[in-house]
C-alpha cells in the first residue's frame, strides 16, 4: 500500500509517506485512550472554545488548505475553498449548538423522576474518503470531541498531506495530546485496530466494500458503527418543472466536485413531455465545459482523483456500451496528460448494463424517458442504494408526494441533493446507516444514560 500525493492534473508523484508501524499506531491508540479520561470531565464551553479555534484557524489558512486539496485530488480551486468555509462551518455549528443538543432530556415516567443524561463512550475510529478531505473528517470529529470522545482518523491514502494538516490544526489550536490523531495506515489496518477494545465505535465514508469490511470487524468485537456509503442518486424532471433553472441544476448535481460526490445526481430521469427539451440543452451545456487544470480559475471540469479512478470510469462506460447503452456525449477519456474524462451522457440503459446498476463516480450522466411520474419514481426506487435524490417541479406539494415514494435517506425538490450543517445526512439501503450533521449527526456516539430517581 502506498500513502503518496499524486497530481491527478498530471499523474506525476510528489511525495511519498511511510506507513506507520505497528508500535507508533499502539502508541497513538493508547494516548487516544488517556485523552479521553481528561476530555470527558471537560466542559461544553471548553469543547466549543476549541472547535471555535479550529475553525478560526481553518478560515485563516483557508487559501494553502485548499490548494493542498486541489493538488492531491483535483477538485477545482474555488470549490476547495468553500470546502473549507463549510469545514469551518461544521465546527463552529456544533461549539454553537452541542450543549443544547445534548441537554438532559427530563421523562415522565407512570413511577418516580428519570432524566436521559448523554455521556461520551471513549476513542472513536474514523475512516475517511479523499472526495472531500476536510468536510468529511469535520462532520465526524466536530460533534463527537463535543460529545467528549476522542479521534483518531483513517484518511483515504491519496491525500495524506490534508490528512496531516487537519491533525495540524488541532495541535495549532492547543488541543491535548491524543485528542485527535492521524493514522498513515492501510484500510486493512483500520478494520483491523476496530477489535482493540480502547476503540468504541467507528464511522466509515467510503465505498461498500470498505463498509463492509468495517461492518463486519465491528459486528464481530459488538461496536457501534455509522456507514455513509455510496449513492445512485436520480435527478427527476417532471413536466411542469422550470426548464432554465433544472438544467443549470442539473449541470452542477452532476459535475460538482468533478463528478465525485456520493450524493451527486447521477441518474437523469426526464418524463416524455420534456424530455427532448432537457436533454438538448443539458447536452449543450455539458459539451461546452471547459476542462482543465483545477488550479486555473477559468476551468470548470477538473480531473479525477486519480488515473486509476480515471481508468474505472471509463472502463465502466466501455463496459456499459458494449451492453447495449447509447453514448449521447463524450464517452472517453479526455485527450491530455492527467486522471481526465470526458463530460459524458449516456443513455438506452436497462437493467443488466453495468451503468444502470453501478455508481458512476465521474463526469459521465445517465439517461432515462419515461412516460410519467410513476415511471420515474419506479425507476427511481430500481436501485440498491438509497443515499439522496431530487424532483423538479413548481408544484412543491407534487414534489413532496414524489418525495413520500422515494427509499432514500434524502430528498430535495428543486435542487440536487447538497449539504450544510444543520440539515441531517445519511443513507438506506447499500447507502449504509446512521446519519451525520445536525441534531441527529452528535446522537450517534453518546451513552444515551438513563437516570431514575425514587
Ligand atoms: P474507499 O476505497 O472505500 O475509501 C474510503 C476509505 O476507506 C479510505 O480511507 C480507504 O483507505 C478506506 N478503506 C479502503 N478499504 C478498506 C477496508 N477494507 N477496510 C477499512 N477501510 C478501508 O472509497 P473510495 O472509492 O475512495 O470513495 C468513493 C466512495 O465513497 C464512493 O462510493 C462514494 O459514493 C462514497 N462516499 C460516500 C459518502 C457518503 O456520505 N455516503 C461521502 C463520500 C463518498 P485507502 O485510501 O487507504 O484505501
Amino acid at each position: 500500500m502506498s500513502i503518496q500525493t499524486i497530481n491527478p492534473n498530471t499523474n506525476k508523484t510528489l511525495k511519498s509517506f511511510e506507513e506507520m508501524t505497528e508500535k507508533t499506531v499502539e502508541a497513538k491508540v493508547a494516548k487516544a485512550h488517556q485523552a479521553f479520561t481528561d476530555w470527558k470531565e471537560t466542559s461544553y464551553q471548553q469543547r466549543a472554545d476549541l472547535l471555535h479555534k479550529v475553525a478560526t484557524l481553518m478560515r485563516v489558512k483557508k487559501s494553502e488548505l485548499a490548494k493542498t486539496i486541489t493538488l492531491e485530488m483535483g477538485k477545482l480551486l474555488a470549490q476547495a475553498e468553500g470546502e473549507i468555509d463549510l469545514s469551518a462551518d461544521i465546527f463552529d455549528y456544533y461549539a454553537d449548538h452541542g450543549e443544547e443538543f445534548l441537554a438532559d432530556k427530563v421523562l415522565n415516567p407512570e413511577y418516580g423522576e428519570a432524566i436521559i443524561r448523554n455521556s461520551p463512550i471513549g476513542v472513536l475510529l474514523g475512516v475517511m474518503p479523499w472526495n472531500f478531505p476536510y468536510y468529511q473528517v469535520a462532520r465526524f470529529a466536530a460533534p463527537n470531541i463535543m460529545v467528549g470522545n476522542t479521534i483518531l482518523l483513517k484518511h483515504a491514502s491519496i491525500v495524506p498531506q490534508c490528512a496531516a494538516a487537519i491533525e495540524e490544526l488541532f495541535r495549532e489550536a492547543e488541543a491535548p495530546e491524543g485528542l485527535y490523531a492521524n493514522l498513515f495506515i492501510s484500510g486493512k489496518h483500520a478494520s483491523a485496530l476496530v477489535s482493540d477494545k480502547r476503540i468504541k465505535g467507528v464511522s466509515l465514508t467510503g465505498s461498500e466494500e470498505a463498509g463492509a469490511s468495517i461492518a463486519m470487524e465491528a459486528g464481530k468485537h459488538l461496536k457501534k458503527v455509522v456507514l455513509e456509503l455510496g449513492g445512485n442518486d436520480v435527478f427527476i424532471i417532471l413536466d411542469d418543472a422550470d426548464m432554465e433553472k433544472t438544467v443549470e441544476w442539473a449541470v452542477v448535481g452532476r459535475m460538482n466536485n468533478n463528478g465525485q460526490c456520493c450524493v451527486a445526481s447521477k441518474r437523469f430521469i426526464a418524463v416524455e413531455a420534456i424530455a427532448d427539451e432537457f436533454i438538448q440543452k443539458f447536452k449543450d451545456k455539458l459539451s461546452k465545459m471547459k476542462v482543465g487544470d483545477p488550479m486555473d480559475p477559468s476551468t470548470e471540469l477538473g480531473p479525477l482523483s486519480s488515473e486509476e479512478a480515471a481508468v474505472h470510469l471509463a472502463d465502466q462506460v466501455k463496459r456499459s456500451v458494449d451492453e447495449g447503452a447509447t453514448v449521447l456525449l463524450g464517452g472517453k477519456r479526455a485527450d491530455r496528460p492527467g486522471a481526465f474524462m470526458e463530460p459524458t451522457i449516456i443513455t438506452d440503459l436497462k437493467p443488466g448494463i453495468a451503468a444502470y446498476h453501478e455508481e458512476l463516480f465521474g463526469p459521465v450522466a445517465s439517461f432515462y424517458v419515461v412516460k410519467d411520474e410513476q415511471a420515474a419514481i419506479d425507476l427511481a426506487n430500481d436501485s440498491d442504494f438509497g443515499l439522496g435524490a431530487s424532483v423538479f417541479t413548481q408544484n412543491i406539494e407534487r414534489g413532496k408526494k414524489v418525495a413520500d415514494q422515494i427509499d432514500t435517506g434524502m430528498v430535495f425538490i428543486n435542487h440536487p441533493t447538497w449539504t450544510q450543517a444543520d440539515l441531517p445526512f445519511g443513507g438506506t439501503k447499500r447507502s449504509g446507516f446512521g446519519r451525520e450533521l445536525s441534531a441527529l449527526g452528535i446522537q450517534e456516539f453518546v451513552n444515551k444514560k438513563l437516570i431514575r430517581i425514587s
